[in-house]
């Protein structure tokens, strides 16, 4: 029967074969982040709407165009567009806002978005993120883009482009804010219908707008950086400072001005051409209103997200490493049911010690049973029927070498395994060039 459900458009599955990418990049994320501090926060799948209302703001794309919100008996849910939000919110509801500061954590998980689908852009996608809360000092700043650089780095993503920007707080943008609407009143008219509306309510949102009129409009438009107070002009000088030492090159582009409301002073994005228009693999800055704008007190923050699947796009493209996906160690081929039973136990004491054995479960012959042995990669075999089973001995072969070795069916079954299968992957390491040249690799075990 034809299958006739499918998934919803804007959506993925990630099969077998390819979860070994996300793993990779979802465990180099973790031990980054762990490394600068940050420890992980899981918080919910759905909000109370008001929250994205409140911080992401009525009048960016994200909330007027884009968001997935259910009426559920008398309140009105959101599913998370974002992930910053529902963490400061988990962050204040929790007091980990008392707690020692800076406080730090980071998050893997899924957003929704109501955008018309394309290659990198999806209505659920996922994100590795993290926010950073309690620190004003543009050293924060420079923190937390080092660390999304150096999981790039580690990822050995390259041709990826760091643009800065500084859209100031909220006294110098008010003075922007009248710029930029005397600026876009003269022509009012050829703005799309939501620009219109925003002029009022937030002129800074035209600057963002995809439609192509607007953008063309906005092209030579006053820039944020021309109105900076000094006390933002001189965090944004020292956060240049500061990533010069690093070593982490940056270009300021005054152009960006972020797609959410709650960003103040540092906003940043790195982008790469290599996939598209939906180029911008992580974007972040700072918002330093938005703890108080949440009910919490003046508690200044700042963080990033960064689109997993776009960061996939880019890693197939440049054919990144992965790390190896799990390999069957060894496969019992098995004739008669006392073999299978033996293979059975064998099997359970290997993998106790962390192996990863099969043998037949299918009733298949020895010949099917050796070629799909073949099929799943098995590193070694070992063939188990009567004959074995009377003399308590069996050969192990080594699948790549052919190299044959006879093995004692008894008490020193796991050791002698151990000690082939070490030899093995000692050998195979000498070839593998390892992510990052951290302590990450994982030899299929
Ligand atoms: P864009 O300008 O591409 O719409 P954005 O400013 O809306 O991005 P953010 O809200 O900053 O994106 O989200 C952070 C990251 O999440 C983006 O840099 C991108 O990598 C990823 N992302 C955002 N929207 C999508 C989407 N619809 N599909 C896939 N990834 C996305
Ligand atoms: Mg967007």
């Amino acid at each position: 029967m034809a299958i006739n459900i499918k998934r919803p458009n804007g959506t993925e599955d990630v099969l077998p074969k390819d979860i070994h990418k996300w793993h990779t990049v979802e465990k180099i994320a973790r031990e980054t982040a762990e490394s600068f501090g940050f420890s992980e926060i899981r918080v919910p799948t759905f909000e109370n709407t008001d929250l994205f209302l409140r911080s992401v703001g009525e009048t960016t794309d994200v909330v007027q165009k884009e968001m997935y919100t259910v009426m559920a008996k008398e309140t009105k849910f959101t599913l998370r567009p974002e992930g910053t939000a529902g963490t400061i919110r988990a962050m204040l509801q929790n007091g980990l806002l008392n707690e020692a500061l800076p406080q730090r954590v980071f998050y893997i998980l899924s957003c929704f978005r109501h955008e018309r689908p394309q290659a990198g852009r999806l209505r659920e996608f996922h994100q590795f993120g993290l926010e950073m809360a309690g620190s004003q000092s543009p050293a924060a700043d420079a923190e937390v883009i080092s660390l999304a650089k150096k999981i790039l780095d580690r990822l050995e993503v390259k041709n990826i482009e760091l643009y800065i920007n500084s859209i100031g707080c909220p006294s110098c943008r008010a003075k922007y804010h009248e710029a930029l609407r005397s600026f876009f009143e003269a022509r009012k008219d050829e703005l799309c219908e939501t620009c219109q509306e925003r002029l009022a309510k937030n002129p800074m949102r035209i600057l963002d707008c995809k439609s192509p009129i607007c953008q063309e409009i906005g092209k030579n438009a006053p820039l944020i950086i021309d109105y900076l107070c000094e006390e933002c002009s001189g965090h944004f000088e020292k956060l240049k400072k500061y990533l010069t030492n690093l070593g982490i090159d940056y270009k300021v582009n005054p152009k960006i001005v972020r797609g959410l409301d709650y960003y103040t002073k540092t906003v940043f994005e790195f982008v790469t051409t290599e996939i598209g228009a939906q180029g911008t693999v992580c974007g972040g800055g700072r918002y330093d209103g938005l703890i108080e704008q949440l009910g919490g007190q003046h508690v200044p923050a700042l963080g990033f997200g960064m689109g997993i699947e776009r960061l996939l796009l880019v890693m197939d493209k440049q054919n990144c490493a992965y790390l190896s996906p799990k390999k069957c160690d060894i496969y019992f081929a098995t004739m008669g049911d006392a073999a299978l039973e033996k293979a059975m136990e064998f099997a359970g004491q290997l993998r106790e010690y962390g192996f990863y054995a099969e043998y037949d479960l299918m009733g298949r012959g020895l010949k099917a049973q050796m070629k799909y042995a073949n099929k799943i990669g098995a590193a070694f075999t070992m063939v188990l029927g009567d004959n074995e089973l009377e003399e308590k001995k069996a050969r192990l072969k080594d699948m790549e070498s052919g190299e044959e070795k006879e093995i004692l069916l008894n008490d020193q079954f796991i050791s002698s395994f151990d000690a082939a299968y070490f030899d093995k992957m000692m050998g195979s390491l000498e070839d593998q060039e390892l992510l990052g040249g951290q302590n990450n690799t994982e030899v299929n075990k």
